[in-house]
């Protein structure tokens, strides 16, 4: 993003340039639009991206690495104020909806391999004091009936959720649009 300076904002009548309309691109412009500030978004493909592409994963906890300590702290606050976001979005672009589902998350385990990666990192989870729970391959089928019966075991975390991208991104431009984002 890039902020112009006061005598960029008199030549263009534009507080601020976002550059790159994706999901970040395009929330940056609605919030700083609905601070009142004059904002032009310059992207020629506006809410395409990676979030065609992206699964919508907002887990925080199953998604967890070694090393990252740090930025879960600040994934752990971002997902517990998307209940927040996405109801005013849904608002704020007109009641469109954007796939937000608070429906936990599992993650399972198809070898020894998987199962041996899902048990460390459930450990490292236990560590950093988060809530999740394993399950043996019997406990995830009873969730999910469809699971392969080879499924040797999975991790249960209650408090990651999932979105839909490709929703988000035409609620976020419609909400630019109505905000007055100029795009
Ligand atoms: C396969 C896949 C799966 C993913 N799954 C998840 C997931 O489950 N959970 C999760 O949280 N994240 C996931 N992500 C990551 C997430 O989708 C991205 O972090 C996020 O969408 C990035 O948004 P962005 O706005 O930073 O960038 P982008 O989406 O890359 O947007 C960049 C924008 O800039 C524009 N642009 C490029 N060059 C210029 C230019 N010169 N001038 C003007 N505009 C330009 C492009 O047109 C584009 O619209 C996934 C990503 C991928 C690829």
């Amino acid at each position: 993003m890039h902020s112009s300076g006061t005598s960029g904002a008199s030549r263009t009548g534009t507080d601020v340039l976002v550059i790159g309309g994706g999901l970040i691109g395009l929330v940056t412009a609605w919030r700083a639009a609905r601070r009142g500030l004059r904002v032009a978004l310059a992207d020629p493909d506006p809410g395409g991206g990676a979030a065609r592409v992206a699964a919508g994963m907002l887990a925080a906890v199953t998604e967890l690495h070694y090393g990252e300590e740090t930025l879960l702290g600040l994934n752990v606050a971002s997902a517990a104020r998307y209940p927040e976001f996405a109801a005013e979005l849904a608002e704020a672009s007109g009641g469109l909806d954007i796939g937000y589902r608070a429906c936990g998350t599992l993650a399972v385990a198809l070898d020894a391999d998987d199962r041996l990666h899902l048990r460390e990192l459930h450990a490292l989870q236990r560590r950093c004091g988060l809530d999740s729970q394993w399950l043996t391959g019997r406990e995830c089928r009873r969730l999910e009936p469809m699971l392969a019966p080879g499924v040797r075991g999975g991790l249960r975390v209650d408090g990651d959720h999932q979105v839909d991208p490709r929703r988000l991104a035409a609620a976020l431009l419609a909400a630019c649009e109505r905000a007055g984002v100029a795009v």
